[in-house]
């Protein structure tokens, strides 16, 4: 029994009496044995056992006894009491940011709010605001808390903020003469892998039309706020993502573009640059006493303080100003230098199109190669295919390569890596085949030295080409397995092993961290879309996105080669 489980049956009842309104001194003095008992670092159980219960803090004899009761019994009758005629949803609503007891006694009496669900529909139904005490502002922050709980997380995918963003962007650029310029800043120019609020900055003579555009555009489901160049709206999708949208003046756009991207820490270090040379920098400009020597554009502002600029994904303070300083900035890889894609799937397993809508697909986007990996046999759920089919799928793939002239179908595989290490198809076979990526499926949940010890073996294995989806993490859904990555990458650089970074925004793993360390190993990346269906094609820019926050460079992804040069193919035919 902890100390923290007590505190919280105390906390729980200091909430239901609140919400009751009964004695405010009961509430206080519960909620203040719930603090001290959470604080405390000896055991309440031995406190208990010696008698000194009441030695503690706000406890007097009443509550001494409650503690002893839950300590016998596990019960509080005290509490149980408490909980009856509250409908059991209230837990819920006084568990979201913003809804205190008061509150939700008072949601609970003048509208009979008793759950979440009856929450949220009164508060978009505007319904929250006239009552006593509350306004549009609670209200919405209510909305916002709700998200908050439901998704566990104040965070959305990279995927999801960058649609978010481009149906504002799009909305606004559409209004003839409305914004001159308008672009994201914040975690999601810097494309983190989770964003929180969408961050826009714009320029435009007349911010308030630009405003108003904004908060009226039909993407629309909430506006929080709406200032004289400032807003905030909820926008329609799922998670419902904010977007904050900021209007700045024209000569003021970079100073405020730098400032607003962010990070944090890099924005912290570069003050103390500036500072260190006599000069200050905020979000109106660099300035040498009162003299704004930069602030229009981001460049100047880097230039001004004698380096280049910075490229957004770098700035989280992790060496990029150094090596902006000496001249030591990676010429990091770019979108328009992905030549192919490794990692598709196809309706031969669990992909949605042909192998020859695929390839029109990859051409259309301009890729002079594709890999076919469909799942081996052993993965049933995703209709893996037996040797036999593996067989049929080449001779279909050297079909429709007969019919292309400007793009390669690669046949290839994402072959399973059984429990034990050993490979889901024969070694002849995976020979035989143009590209194999091998990937764990199954068994998430094994030691660290097993986990490892099975990717290590499939790294080693002469005809595995790319280790896909390194670490199994699903984002915001499933941990990444126990892997010792650092071990992986070390096997990969001994055998030319090249890894995969996952595009697919709920994995995008290779982590940016790790493709740094593999960088620096001589590891080579290879960017998979991951696709099930055509039109995630377009998802390998989040690759992309990974691989440049990882200060990977054009050489160093395989992607980027006009043919797919596989360092272990090379070899062998070397
Ligand atoms: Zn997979
Ligand atoms: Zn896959």
């Amino acid at each position: 029994m902890t100390n923290k489980e007590i505190a919280q049956r105390f906390a729980e009842l200091a909430d239901l009496l609140e919400f009751k309104d009964e004695n405010a001194f009961k509430v206080r003095s519960y909620r203040r044995v719930a603090r001290v008992l959470e604080d405390l670092s000896e055991d309440v159980a031995e406190l208990a056992e010696k008698g000194t219960l009441e030695d503690l803090p706000g406890v007097g004899e009443a509550t001494a006894k409650k503690i002893a009761e839950y300590l016998e019994t596990g019960r509080i009758r005290r509490l149980e009491e408490a909980r009856e005629g509250v409908p059991e949803g209230i837990a819920e609503v006084l568990g979201i940011q913003g809804v205190g007891p008061k509150k939700a006694a008072m949601l609970f009496k003048e509208l009979g709010i008793g759950s979440v669900d009856e929450l949220e529909e009164a508060a978009r139904e505007h319904r929250l605001r006239d009552l006593p005490g509350m306004g549009e502002k609670t209200e919405q922050n209510i909305l916002r808390g709700i998200r908050i709980a439901r998704s566990g997380t104040e965070r959305m995918r990279l995927d999801v903020a960058l649609d978010a963003a481009a149906m504002v962007i799009d909305h606004l650029e559409g209004k003839q003469g409305l914004v001159s310029r308008i672009t994201p800043a914040g975690s999601l120019r810097r494309r983190r892998e989770t964003i929180g609020d969408v961050d826009l900055l714009a320029v435009g003579d007349d911010p308030a039309a630009i405003i108003d555009e904004f908060t009226s555009g039909p993407y629309v489901a909430d506006v929080l706020l709406a200032g004289e160049t400032k807003a905030s709206v909820v926008v329609e999708g799922d998670p419902h993502p904010q977007v904050d949208l900021r209007v700045v003046d024209a000569d003021e756009f970079g100073s405020a573009l730098q400032y607003f991207t962010g990070s944090q820490a890099h924005n912290i270090n570069l003050r103390g640059l500036a500072k260190k040379r006599g000069m200050k920098i905020s979000e109106y400009g660099l300035f040498e006493g009162d003299d704004r020597i930069a602030s229009a554009e981001e460049e100047d502002i880097y230039r001004a303080l004698d380096m280049a600029l910075i490229p957004p994904e770098l700035r989280e303070d992790q060496g990029e100003i150094e090596a902006a300083l000496d001249g030591s900035l990676p010429d990091l890889v770019e979108p328009d230098d992905i030549r192919g894609d490794f990692h598709v799937h196809s309706d031969w397993s669990d992909g949605r199109n042909t192998i020859e809508e695929i390839a029109e697909a990859a051409r259309e986007r301009g890729l002079r190669f594709v890999a076919i990996t469909d799942h081996s046999r052993s993965l049933t759920v995703a209709n893996g295919l037996t040797e036999e089919r593996v067989r049929e799928q080449i001779e279909q793939i050297e079909r429709v390569n007969r019919s292309l002239s400007d793009l390669q179908v690669l046949a290839g595989s994402e072959v399973d890596i059984r429990s034990d290490g050993s490979l889901d198809l024969p070694d002849d076979l995976l020979a035989e085949l143009d590209v194999v990526i091998a990937a764990i499926h199954t068994g998430f949940k094994q030691p660290r030295r097993q986990i490892t010890d099975r990717l290590v073996a499939a790294a080693e294995h002469p005809h595995v080409d790319i280790i896909a989806h390194p670490s199994g993490r699903l984002i915001g859904r499933r941990d990444p397995y126990d892997l010792d990555v650092p071990e992986l990458i070390r096997a990969c650089a001994r055998t030319g092993t090249a890894l995969e970074i996952n595009a697919n925004p709920e994995r995008l793993d290779l982590t940016d961290g790790y493709c740094r360390m593999a960088r620096a190993q001589g590891v080579r990346l290879a960017i998979g879309s991951d696709a099930h269906g055509v039109e995630a094609l377009r998802l390998i820019d989040l690759g992309v996105a990974v691989a440049r926050r990882g200060w990977l460079e054009k050489d160093d992804v395989l992607n980027t080669r006009p043919e797919p040069q596989l360092p272990k193919r090379q070899a062998g035919e070397a």
